[in-house]
């Protein structure tokens, strides 16, 4: 299944048709694309599975808003692989490091990243996102992916200046508005698995403006997605609608020689392998 925010509504992606879940459900399930997600995947799935939905309308013919619009909690992992902990020269811990980005920086695939005023150093970083769809506190890694549900793509845009000011503002420095954007899609890991790929070792990939930045598989990742699960519930309880995005390969403006960042007119491309891809334009401040 492909669940979407088709102009601000839930709605089914199957093939390049969108599916309006309150109207393909005779009303039984909400518009709201934070409500469907929350407290109602498990009937979305049924939804999808039962087929023969009626009252498709082409992709083109919709705008894609954030699948995750207002999440309880953006948790981040910090150097989550080896090739981008070295390009940043940081140790690897047990424990990655665990930060927020906080819910009002999430936008939709094709949102504008808006810089901040002033002197910046903003980058991008090409990231697997996870979303809960079964909450829980202290969920055995071999039970994770049973709690998800699904993937999507995310950029965890990072102004470096703030985020490694006072003391490591990491949260405050990659928050701007604008600076999370997410989807195209959740997609179901059956869904995955029926295209051919192993959500385990996905292609990920990010280009600036047509030049390859970046690009990896998420196999590579240090800490795997179940183990990040067991990680964090672990210490916390986490909700259904919870997002978490999984850490970012090299390739990062901030970690080359010289330094890069990203200027007005840039466009920020994330793909990964069977999820799709965000292009989002960056556009200079705003007044
Ligand atoms: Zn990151």
């Amino acid at each position: 299944m492909r669940f979407v925010n088709a102009d601000g509504r839930a709605a089914l992606l199957v093939g390049d048709q969108v599916f309006d879940v309150e109207k393909a459900s005779s009303g039984r399930l909400p518009a709201d694309p934070m409500e469907a997600v929350r407290n109602y995947w498990d009937d979305l799935r049924t939804l999808a599975a039962e087929g023969a939905l009626a009252g498709g309308v082409p992709l083109g013919d919709v705008t894609l808003g954030p699948p995750v619009p207002v999440p309880g909690a953006v948790y981040a992992i910090g150097v989550n692989y080896q090739s981008h902990a070295d390009e940043v020269s940081h140790d690897v811990t047990r424990v990655p490091p665990v930060f927020t980005k906080f819910p009002s920086a999430v936008v939709g695939p094709t949102a504008d990243v808006i810089l901040p005023p002033g002197d910046h150093n903003t980058d991008w970083e090409a990231e697997l996102c996870f979303v809960v769809a079964r909450g829980g506190r202290r969920i055995p890694a071999a039970d994770a992916l049973d709690h998800l549900a699904g993937f999507m793509c995310s950029q965890d845009v990072s102004e470096r200046l703030l985020q490694f000011s006072a003391g490591n503002q990491f949260s405050l420095g990659k928050s701007y508005d604008t600076f999370c954007p997410t989807g195209p899609a959740i997609v179901t890991l059956d869904e995955l698995v029926a295209g051919g790929h192993d959500p385990a070792d996905l292609g990920i990939q990010c280009r600036k403006s047509g030049e390859i930045v970046q690009d990896a598989r998420t196999s590579e990742m240090i800490v795997d997605v179940p183990h990040l699960v067991e990680l964090l519930s672990r210490v916390l309880t986490l909700r259904p609608g919870d997002i978490c995005l999984t850490g970012t390969p090299a390739g990062v403006g901030w970690g080359r020689t010289p330094k890069q960042r990203l200027e007005p007119g840039d466009v920020v491309e994330t793909t990964i392998e069977g999820l799709g891809t965000l292009t989002n334009h960056v556009l200079p401040p705003d007044a």
